[in-house]
């Protein structure tokens, strides 16, 4: 089974309300093994409403629809399927009553607009809502099966749960989602060396996406069971893992920092960092994940060449003769770090966050990481684009990637 999601309202398609509604109802629809082929967000207008549902119904066998139930003048859903099924509204008795009962229960007046929340087309059906007032409405446009929901998403997912999953027959397909995490590699490298793999057809789906500093290749896997649809994606997951190497670091939940600290803690070591451009965001990083207390020791954040020469020892010579974006004064933060907070690991960052500060031998982007561990220390020079927010966690997602690959063993840090 296919669906189409139509969200509706003025708030949505001008921006003012993020539409989330359709998010949620894909994931539950995956989960049972319903494929959604896409989202379609309308304005509160009876004719666009009732041409985006003969749309819908024509490419879906079922649309799922929220909004445009409330009682008030521009909410118009209910009109717009009327219009779309050739029927005219009519008023359910038993909804009118449960909607005078919530306003009796609340000892409150009922409003007259209220009375056209118990109308639906003729041959529709109501699906009740026992928080609100907006009683949902199923109905068939052409052979699809349309449901509609109230707009607010609590009431949404209660109706959903409660009225809408339970008519859904389990697709014969479950659905699986996985995602595989990459770093030290662009999406678009990615993309080439997966290519074969992303074709858009099959069981399997592969695509790739860049968010939050992180490249990931996304794997989509449709079975007649779970343990199907689990084979296929661990198949393709250990394809994409064979050709990206180190340069895969987890799966799912995983993050840089959570793949850094499951290293550090089967080895049973330490680590601390310096941080001058980065500001602390590479401690920030390793402390949201729980448990880092176990490995992470703390940070000197070193904004200041006094802070670096006092906290960490960087010797004035150095910031002298190099400045304190460099090399040099890179590598003695991580030894700094390492020897006065006592850890078996440290990573430092220096660099030219911008958008000021940047001259033609030294370049906004520039950045110099840093790892030290007890057989030595090793420096890193990235430019990294972007703007300084971005700038700024490129660098600290790239000293942890260091760090990983020196965990993992010196070919995989020569990789790098
Ligand atoms: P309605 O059922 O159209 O009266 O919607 C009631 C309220 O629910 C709106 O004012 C929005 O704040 C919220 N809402 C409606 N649709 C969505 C949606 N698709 N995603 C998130 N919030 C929504
Ligand atoms: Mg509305």
């Amino acid at each position: 089974m296919e669906a189409i999601l139509l969200a509706i309202g003025d708030e949505l398609t001008s921006g003012q309300t993020l539409e989330t509604n359709s998010a949620w109802l894909a994931q539950q629809l995956a989960k049972r093994g319903i494929w959604v082929r896409g989202h379609r967000t309308v304005r509160d207008d009876r004719a666009d409403i009732a041409a985006a549902l003969a749309e819908a119904a024509d490419a879906a066998e079922l649309v799922l629809v929220t909004g445009g139930l409330g009682p008030t003048a521009d909410d118009l859903t209910r009109q717009g399927l009327a219009q779309a099924m050739g029927a005219e509204l009519v008023t359910d008795d038993d909804s009118l009553r449960q909607i005078e009962d919530f306003f009796a229960r609340r000892n409150r007046p009922m409003n007259e607009g209220n009375r056209i929340q118990a109308m639906l087309p003729e041959s529709a059906e109501v699906l009740p809502n026992p928080i609100g007032t907006a009683p949902g409405i199923a109905a068939r446009v052409g052979g699809s099966l349309v449901l509609v929901m109230p707009g607010v998403p609590r009431e949404m997912r209660k109706m959903f749960q409660e009225q809408i999953a339970p008519r859904l027959a389990n697709g014969e397909k479950v659905i699986l989602f996985s995602s595989v995490h990459l770093a030290g590699i662009g999406e678009s490298d990615a993309g080439g060396i997966l290519a074969d793999l992303m074709c858009r057809s099959g069981d399997v789906i592969v695509g790739t996406t860049a968010s939050g500093g992180t490249v990931s290749a996304r794997i989509t896997a449709r079975g007649s069971s779970l343990a199907q649809a689990q084979q296929r994606i661990e198949q393709v997951a250990g394809q994409i893992r064979d050709r990206l190497g180190s340069k895969v670091f987890g799966e799912g939940e995983a993050t840089l920092a959570s793949a850094v600290g499951d290293l550090l803690t089967r080895r049973g070591q330490s680590v601390s960092t310096a941080e001058s451009c980065t500001g602390g965001l590479v401690a920030k990083l390793l402390t949201d994940v729980p448990g880092s207390s176990g490995y992470f020791r703390g940070s000197v954040v070193a904004y200041d060449n006094q802070v670096k020469q006092r906290l960490l020892g960087v010797a004035s010579g150095d910031l002298e003769a190099h400045g304190a974006v460099s090399q040099a004064v890179a590598a003695a933060m991580a030894r700094g770090a390492r020897s006065s907070l006592g850890t078996d690991w440290a990573l430092s960052t220096t660099g030219i966050a911008g958008p000021g500060g940047g001259s033609g031998e030294k370049p906004v982007g520039l950045v110099y990481l840093a790892v030290a561990w007890e057989g030595g220390t090793q420096v890193f020079e990235h430019r990294y684009p972007g703007d300084r927010e971005t700038m700024r966690l490129r660098t600290a997602l790239g000293a942890l990637d260091h760090l990983r690959r020196r965990l993992l063993g010196p070919q995989e840090a020569r990789d790098a």
